[in-house]
Parts: C-alpha cells; sequence; structure tokens
C-alpha cells in the first residue's frame, strides 16, 4: 500500500557556475490514501521534488516508484501515462480565460476515448463533485478566487488520477478561503480514495489536513512523520 517510494533521491542541475545540487539523499515513502504534507521555505527544493516525482526532471541519483514504477527507467510514451495518474494543480490556476468553466474542465479529456456524450456527462459528474454546477457556464473571470481553484481540481481529477498534487494551491487563497478548499480536499481523499499530496510553505495547511509530514530543507528532508509526530513538543 505504498505508492510513492523515493530512496536516498539526488538532483543536480548544471547551472552557468558549475553544478548546484537541489536535493540530496531525500527518501520518502507515501502511503496510498495518505494525505501527505511537504513542507519547506521558498529555495528549499519542493518544486524540484515535484518535477522529479512526474518525470518532467530526470533524478541524478537514487531511487523513484511512483505506483510501482520505475521512472528513470521509463520511456516518454510511459511518462505521459504516469502524468495521467498524477492530477495537478496550482497557486496560479493556470485556467483559460477564453472558455468555460465546463470547457476548461473538458480540456484533459479532448484525447480521451470517450465519446461526446460521455465526456459531457464526465465535465458534469466532476463539476458536482467540486460543487460548481451551476457555474459550467460561467467564465473564469466571473468567478472567485476559490471556484477558479475548484475548476483547477476539477480539470485534475478529470482522467481519474490516484495521485493529486496539490503545489502551493492554497498560497493564493485568504484562510476562510483556503480552509474551504482543504475541506474539499479532504472529501476527495475519503470519497475516490485519491491520494494527495500538498506541496506548499504554509504550516496552517499542513496541519489543518495531513496525516503524514516531510520538512525539507535547503535540499533535504529534515524531519518525517505522521503529523502528531512532527507538530508536538518534543
Ligand atoms: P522551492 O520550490 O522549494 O522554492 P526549488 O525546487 O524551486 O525550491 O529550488 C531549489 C533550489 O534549486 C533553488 O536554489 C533554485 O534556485 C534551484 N533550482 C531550481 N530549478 C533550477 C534549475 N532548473 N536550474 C538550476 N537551479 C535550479
Ligand atoms: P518556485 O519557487 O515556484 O520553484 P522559482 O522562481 O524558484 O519558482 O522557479 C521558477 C522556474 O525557474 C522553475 O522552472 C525553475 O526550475 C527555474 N529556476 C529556478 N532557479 C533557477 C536557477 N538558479 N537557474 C535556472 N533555473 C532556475
Amino acid at each position: 500500500d505504498t505508492i510513492i517510494e523515493i530512496n536516498n533521491l539526488s538532483k543536480t542541475y548544471n547551472t552557468a557556475n558549475g553544478p548546484y545540487t537541489a536535493l540530496k539523499d531525500v527518501s520518502l515513502t507515501i502511503r496510498e490514501g495518505s494525505i501527505f504534507g511537504i513542507i519547506g521555505l521558498s529555495g528549499a527544493g519542493k518544486s524540484t521534488l515535484v518535477r522529479c516525482l512526474n518525470g518532467l526532471e530526470p533524478i541524478t541519483g537514487g531511487q523513484l516508484t511512483v505506483l510501482g514504477k520505475d521512472v528513470p527507467k521509463l520511456k516518454p510514451a510511459e511518462l505521459r501515462e504516469l502524468r495521467k495518474s498524477i492530477g495537478m494543480v496550482f497557486q496560479q490556476y493556470n485556467l483559460m480565460p477564453s472558455r468555460t468553466v465546463e470547457n476548461n474542465v473538458a480540456l484533459p479529456l479532448r484525447k480521451s476515448r470517450l465519446s461526446r456524450e460521455q465526456k459531457k456527462a464526465r465535465v458534469k459528474e466532476l463539476l458536482q463533485l467540486v460543487g460548481l454546477e451551476s457555474h459550467a457556464r460561467s467564465y473564469p473571470s466571473q468567478l472567485s478566487g476559490g471556484q477558479q481553484q475548484r475548476v483547477a481540481i476539477a480539470r485534475a481529477l478529470a482522467n481519474h488520477p490516484r495521485i493529486l498534487l496539490l503545489d502551493e494551491a492554497t498560497s493564493a487563497l485568504d484562510p476562510d478561503t483556503t480552509k474551504t478548499i482543504l475541506e474539499l480536499v479532504e472529501r476527495l481523499n475519503r470519497q475516490l480514495h485519491l491520494t494527495i499530496i500538498v506541496v506548499t510553505h504554509q504550516m496552517d495547511v499542513v496541519k489543518q489536513i495531513c496525516t503524514d509530514v516531510a520538512v525539507i530543507d535547503k535540499g533535504t528532508i529534515v524531519e518525517q512523520g505522521d503529523s502528531f509526530d512532527v507538530f508536538s513538543d518534543p
């Protein structure tokens, strides 16, 4: 019931000033069905880790297994498959402004084998899941930040991913909106048995929903455990 296994992973970038090690000796085990928080300051290596996880950035040392797949060994087509099983949500909602909510949610279904009717039904189901069925015909600019992030979550779920990865997904939202988004994420975790990865610099976010936490600093994991252990005083 391990969905992601990372062993002694390292990532060194080649830069104009020579090699730069952004991740060093990172080891993490993410259980299926958990809400796993990865917390660290800006520059700690979170984005690098996220890009390694979905195969966008080749690792330079160690092992990385996602959904039973040895990521460094995957061919480009297999990497594209892997990426479909990880739904991504970012700080900037990245919605297409000229498309309606329903068309934004339908975007990842363009290449799927579903019929037109099946796609419409899937979009409806996704909008219901995030509580936005009444906004199907709205444009992103007509929605609040929290509503736009719900659209982004619905879109991320379109192809039935096993993992939902939130990369600073609540960093642009006020505290009340953040709370409602996190409640939605918790419900999706239970309802869809989705594994959630929450990458953030916000301690409150991790405290509110994560079952497991890893603290990353200067490219290494400095603390790891269930959130009760990590957040209780020694
Ligand atoms: P975070 O997401 O926690 O802010 P990043 O993974 O973006 O951290 O960055 C970690 C470190 O790696 C930073 O010092 C950053 O400048 C460096 N870095 C990130 N991406 C690259 C890259 N493509 N080339 C060189 N250095 C990079
Ligand atoms: P974040 O904090 O969200 O990771 P950054 O501003 O650190 O955002 O990085 C934005 C982009 O710039 C990323 O694609 C990252 O790989 C790249 N990048 C970051 N630092 C460097 C660097 N020192 N050299 C080259 N590319 C970098």
